[in-house]
């Protein structure tokens, strides 16, 4: 079965208790001698790692782990702090955002984001794109291609993410927030409207991809009631 690691909780000497996803469910185990580097089963003591995995039942009160095989670590020699930062939010999000119960509808958006980040090298689209396809499956969906108050499709003159989408010229209102420029609503655009991670392949502005970010954070902050603590190392 292929999982992806979320967390690893030390118990006893050198085992854990390992919360992972597969494409059908969450899951808990324990991983005898993992926290060994020695270990054969020792990748999957970094959170993110995927893994072909086996478990079996025991005399414990989760199935412990009987063996396992690596297929993608998200680990790589040059590390900076923004990869680094990236792993840390990608998994705090499908840890906190989501019901346990419920983490396991991320798997194949995960997948591809931890190979995306790690095959392209870049944090910020990579991460705008997770979060977009996590506002969407959280059921917080953006409107991008008309106007979010009365679906039109023209004369589209701002982005308001109070009211979670565009607002044409009629609707609006002088008071309303203009949260983002033109350039900036463009590439909203084609971010929300990525269904994988495609998007990667293209240029885009790194300002306005920043801006975008922030806006994400709080946007998500916001709907999903949590704060994120992983979040300093790719603001600063
Ligand atoms: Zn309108």
């Amino acid at each position: 079965m292929k999982i992806i690691v979320l967390s690893i909780n030390p118990y006893k000497e050198k085992d854990a208790i390992v919360t992972a996803i597969s494409e059908e469910e969450t899951m808990t185990f324990l991983a005898r001698g993992i926290k060994d580097p020695k270990s054969k089963n020792s990748a999957l003591n970094n959170v993110l790692t995927i893994a072909d995995i086996e478990l079996m039942d025991g005399d414990f009160k989760h199935p412990i782990l009987k063996n396992s095989k690596p297929l993608f670590s998200s680990l790589k020699i040059d590390m900076d702090e923004k990869y680094l930062g990236a792993i840390m939010l990608m998994d705090e999000m499908i840890l906190n955002l989501f019901p346990s119960e419920e983490q396991y509808i991320m798997f194949p958006y995960l997948e591809k984001a931890v190979e995306t980040l790690k095959n392209k090298n870049d944090w910020l689209m990579t991460l705008l794109l997770l979060m977009s396809h996590i506002i969407r499956l959280g059921g917080f969906q953006l409107e991008v291609n008309r106007c979010v108050l009365c679906d039109k499709r023209n004369g589209i003159v701002a982005f308001s993410f109070t009211d979670g989408g565009f607002i044409c010229q009629e609707c609006y209102d002088t008071d309303m927030s203009r949260d983002l420029n033109k350039t900036q609503m463009l590439l909203l655009r084609d971010i929300v409207n990525c269904p994988d991670f495609s998007l990667i392949e293209k240029e885009y502005n790194k300002t306005d991809a920043m801006v975008l970010f922030n806006k994400f954070q709080q946007y998500i902050e916001d709907a999903f009631g949590y704060r994120f603590k992983n979040i300093r190392l790719l603001i600063e």
